[in-house]
């Protein structure tokens, strides 16, 4: 079968490999799923991995099978396969448990292991392939009706662990009623996010560098409610003069200068997440550190870091896929602007990520099979 793969930590070795077909008895304990991959996205990780930036290949492979953003149908099962039928729709988890304590009671999304198993980004060939096989312990069920859309699976259940985590952290407080929410960042997982605060009924305020006009991300965000605001005109700072300070704030651009801003336009006892993976080694300096201190001292403000998702965040994830279906029909379809049809029009898809601005894209993936 087709696959497509990189030489990880050398730039531009994106190319298709021929592998063979995964079989449902390489997972222990009849508990294996073959499955039969539909759609892939393509993201910002996959467009680092290729750069030479980020990945580990597995043991024994000088190359790595990409993708980690899935979606499939079942085509055979196990012995030991109660959950599963073959014709289901499913989406896969990406890290599985590693050493660590966290690793060993399944929250391996917490795992305090320095070598981390990631599917298609480090240790563990990802889905970009014609077929894979996995055991049912890491799939999630997906329902007939949101099947076009569930490519976006993946992507939201990192929101979906950062707002959980943000409602725990919160419990610190005996009442925590936040109204207003920033997303900092305004491509597809900071429309996600967006989408996912106003489900949960926050007004939000969308931040990108792009200018408002002709910005098709702006008009989605508009679409459910959502004002934008680009940084190079208003600062993330001063929009608080507009807007007020903020109960919570997601930050996904990707750029982490603006962390320190984000500091500033919190709320008392707000809370700010931190999603970015920033792999580079970009310094700033003149950062008001008196009184970002103060304001987290005396406001008691939180911040805090979170990657990946466990099961619990797909699954709540797929609920917020539905409500957002029935809140905003058809919204999420407009997200996914670029298709393209078949493995192997690979370079297709790295030149959209690497161009997102001139074709305009929000999410580029791939169409394996025809649903
Ligand atoms: C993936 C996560 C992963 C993270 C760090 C993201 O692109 O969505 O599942 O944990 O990269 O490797």
């Amino acid at each position: 079968m087709k696959a497509v793969a990189v030489t990880p930590k050398q730039a531009n070795t994106v190319r298709l490999e021929e592998m063979d077909k995964p079989k449902t008895s390489d997972i222990k304990n009849g508990r294996g799923v073959l499955v039969e991959v539909l759609r892939v996205g393509a993201c910002g990780t996959d467009r680092e991995i290729n750069n030479g930036e980020y990945g580990v290949a597995p043991e024994g492979f000088e190359f790595l099978v990409l993708g980690h953003e899935n979606f499939g149908r079942v085509a055979e099962v196990g012995e030991n396969v109660k959950e599963f039928a073959v014709g289901d729709f499913v989406v896969a988890t990406v890290r599985r448990p590693g050493k660590s304590f966290y690793d060993r009671i399944g929250e391996q999304d917490f795992t305090t292991d320095k070598d981390y198993f990631e599917r298609g980004i480090s240790r563990l060939h990802g889905y970009m392939a014609e077929f894979y096989a996995e055991s049912a312990d890491f799939l999630v069920k997906i329902p007939p009706a949101i099947r076009e859309i569930a490519v976006l699976l993946e992507p939201l259940s990192i929101i979906e662990k950062g707002l959980k985590q943000a409602s725990d952290i919160q419990e610190r407080l005996k009442i925590w009623r936040p109204k207003t929410a920033a997303v900092l960042g305004t491509g597809s997982v900071g429309l996600l996010t967006a989408m996912a605060l106003r489900l949960r009924g926050y007004e939000v305020r969308g931040f990108g560098k792009d200018k408002r006009d002709g910005y098709l991300n702006a008009d989605l965000l508009e679409e459910i409610g959502v004002s934008y605001d680009s940084t190079m005109e208003t600062s993330v700072a001063d929009s608080t003069r507009k807007y007020g300070e903020y109960d919570l704030i997601f930050e996904c651009t990707g750029y982490s200068p603006i962390i320190f801003d984000a500091m500033q336009s919190l709320n008392e006892n707000g809370v700010l997440i931190l999603a970015s993976v920033t792999g580079g080694e970009r310094k700033t300096d003149a950062v008001p550190s008196d009184l970002i201190n103060q304001k987290f001292v005396l406001g008691n403000r939180a911040m805090f870091g979170t990657v990946n998702a466990n099961r619990e965040h797909f699954e709540l994830g797929v609920k917020d896929l539905a409500l957002c279906e029935a809140m905003f029909a058809g919204w999420l379809s407009k997200m996914m602007t670029h298709k393209i049809e078949g493995l192997e029009n690979y370079a297709q898809a790295f030149d959209i990520l690497n161009n997102a601005g001139k074709y305009n894209a929000i999410k580029a993936y791939f169409e394996v099979k025809k649903i």
